[in-house]
C-alpha cells in the first residue's frame, strides 16, 4: 500500500475512511429505501422554524460555456443552520462566499462540509478542487461528498495532484489542520440523512454515461428535487408526486451547438424546453425553476423570456429562470 501522506493523513487512512463512509451509506440506503417521497412529508415535526427553514440557493447556473454570469453548475439546499452542496463547478466556493455576504451565512467556506455529485462531467466537477481546498484553507476540519461510482477514485486524483500543497501547508509554517474528505460511491436510494434532512438518490438517463443521478432532499419544510443533467426522465416524475420545488435542466431547440450531430447528441443527453413542459404538467411542482440553461441561438444567447414562451406553451403552473445567486 502506498504511503504518501495527505496532510497529515496516510492514504491508507482516509481510504479506512471512505471505506467507513461507505458501510454507513450501505446501512442507510437500507433502511429508507421503502419510503415513497410525499410533498413536504415533514411539515409538521419541526422542533422550530428557525431550525429547519429551508431555502434553495443557486450558486451556478451554467453549463461548460464560461458565461461570465452563470457560474458552474452548484446548487445550495441551506436547512436551517446548516447547508448542503449538489455539484461543484467551477467557481463554486467564491459563489457560496458571495451568497453568504449576501444574507445566507450557511454557505461561509468553512461551513461547506457536504455536496452530492450528479455526475462525473467536467462541467459538475470543476470545482471540486477549490471545494476540497480553499474551505479547508479557511479552516474547515472535514468534508464528506456523495455520488456516484467513479468519485472515490476523482477524490484520490485530486488529493494526490495537489499533494505538494497539501503537505507545505500541514508541515510548513501554516501549520494547517489534517485535510480529511470523505468521498462515497453510492447506489440508487436514501444517501445521506440527519436530523433536519433525507436525500434520496435515482437514477436518470444522460448519453453514454453509465451512472447520473437526481436528488430529492425531505427537509421539515420542503421537498425539493433536482434534476443535475438529464434526457426526459420518468425516475424525476416519480420523485416529484408532487414535490414543492422541480429544479430542472433545458435547452431551447433553437439553440445550436459547435459539435456534429449535435440534435441527436442533446436528445440523449438533455431535456428540451417542450420536454421539460410536459415533465410539469405531470408533476405539477410548487414551482419549477431552470438551471444549466443551454442557451445560444445562431444570433447571440437566447433571452429567458423565449425560453419561458417556449415552456409556458403547454405548462401554466409557476416557473422561473434560474440566475445565480437567487434564492427560493
Ligand atoms: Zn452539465
Ligand atoms: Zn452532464
Amino acid at each position: 500500500m502506498q504511503k504518501e501522506r495527505y496532510g497529515g493523513i496516510a492514504w491508507t487512512a482516509i481510504a479506512a475512511l471512505m471505506l467507513f463512509g461507505w458501510a454507513a451509506t450501505l446501512g442507510s440506503l437500507a433502511a429508507g429505501r421503502s419510503e415513497s417521497p410525499t410533498r413536504s412529508q415533514n411539515k409538521d415535526q419541526s422542533p422550530s422554524a428557525a431550525k429547519t427553514q429551508t431555502k434553495v440557493v443557486l450558486l451556478g447556473t451554467g453549463t461548460p460555456r464560461p458565461f461570465p454570469d452563470r457560474s458552474g453548475p452548484a446548487t445550495a439546499i441551506v436547512v436551517g443552520e446548516r447547508a448542503y452542496l449538489v455539484d461543484f463547478g467551477p467557481g463554486v466556493v467564491r459563489r457560496a462566499t458571495a451568497a453568504a455576504e449576501k444574507g445566507t451565512p450557511q454557505l461561509e467556506s468553512t461551513n461547506l462540509k457536504i455536496a452530492f455529485l450528479t455526475h462525473l462531467h467536467s462541467d459538475h466537477t470543476a470545482g471540486y478542487p477549490d471545494l476540497i481546498l480553499t474551505p479547508w484553507v479557511m479552516g474547515r476540519t472535514e468534508l464528506d461528498v456523495y455520488g456516484p461510482e467513479g468519485l472515490e477514485e476523482m477524490t484520490k486524483h485530486v488529493l494526490e495532484a495537489w499533494r505538494r500543497d497539501i503537505e507545505i501547508r500541514t508541515t510548513g509554517l501554516e501549520q494547517r489542520h489534517a485535510l480529511v474528505v470523505r468521498a462515497h460511491d453510492v447506489k440508487p436510494g436514501v444517501v445521506y440523512q440527519d436530523e433536519r434532512v433525507k436525500v434520496t438518490a435515482f437514477r436518470v438517463p444522460h448519453g453514454q454515461w453509465p451512472e447520473a443521478f437526481g436528488y430529492r432532499f425531505d427537509t421539515p419544510g420542503k421537498s425539493i428535487v433536482i434534476s443535475g443533467d438529464t434526457s426526459p426522465s420518468e425516475e424525476i416524475v416519480a420523485h416529484c408526486q408532487p414535490c414543492d420545488v422541480l429544479i430542472h435542466e433545458v435547452y431551447s431547440p433553437e439553440s445550436v451547438l459547435s459539435m456534429p450531430n449535435y440534435k441527436t447528441y442533446r436528445a440523449k443527453y438533455h431535456t428540451s424546453t417542450s420536454e421539460l413542459a410536459e415533465i410539469a404538467n405531470r408533476t405539477k411542482p410548487g414551482i419549477l425553476v431552470i438551471y444549466h440553461t443551454a442557451g445560444r441561438g445562431p444570433h447571440g444567447p437566447i433571452p429567458d423570456d423565449q425560453l419561458l414562451r417556449e415552456i409556458e406553451k403547454t405548462y401554466h403552473g409557476k416557473v422561473v429562470i434560474g440566475h445565480d445567486l437567487e434564492v427560493h
